[in-house]
């Protein structure tokens, strides 16, 4: 029988250890892109102001991440890079470790020492690196199926928007039309096209 974690009871805006509770007792790991790390404002347990470095993923089911020195030195480790723009796109994986603080014992987050290999099944943006996901009723495929058509590469929706902006500007400064400029500008693929 799976069991519920009581944190899980509780709305927290961010990922906690209890997230990855199995309900078996025991914890899972889960793989995640970074879509942005950002310095946020986030109320600590006694309604304190508390500046934090914050990680969004691209999978909207995985609540964002509070970064602690220990994660943020994994991340600078695994990356190469010290700078929070340089780990956008990069997938991690998140596990736990039981660590004691205030003596009391804690599943803490910790973002495990290897970068993770895409499944299999998985399509890489070739701008971004990342996973290429669906939206509504288009799948990742249809996606990337009408990327390739457009660009020639599969892109994910969020390098699509980057390139659209892109071709508009230099379409504008060339005082052209954006479709004058040719298979550099591609409509988000039709979600019914998955029908
Ligand atoms: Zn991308």
């Amino acid at each position: 029988m799976t069991k519920t974690h009581w944190r899980k009871i509780l709305e927290t805006d961010y990922l906690g250890g209890f997230d990855l509770d199995d309900g078996k007792g025991n914890f899972r790991e889960i793989d995640a892109t970074i879509k942005k790390a950002e310095r946020r404002e986030v109320k600590d347990q006694n309604g304190n102001n508390e500046t934090c470095l914050v990680i969004e993923f691209t999978d909207k089911d995985i609540k964002p991440m509070i970064l602690n020195v220990t994660n943020s030195r994994m991340l600078e480790k695994l990356f190469k890079s010290s700078y929070i723009e340089d780990w956008e796109g990069k997938t991690i994986r998140i596990g736990t470790e039981k660590v004691r603080a205030f003596g009391e014992w804690h599943n803490a987050l910790r973002v495990r020492n290897f970068i993770p290999k895409p499944k299999n099944t998985d399509i890489i943006c070739s701008d971004c690196g990342g996973v290429v996901k669906g939206r509504g009723k288009a799948t990742a495929q249809i996606v990337a199926d009408n990327a390739v058509k457009e660009f020639g590469q599969p892109v994910c929706l969020d390098c699509w928007e980057k390139r659209k902006a892109v071709t508009e500007q230099y379409a504008n400064e060339l005082g052209e039309k954006p479709e004058q400029l040719g298979g550099m500008l591609g409509e988000l693929p039709d979600p019914r096209e998955a029908e």
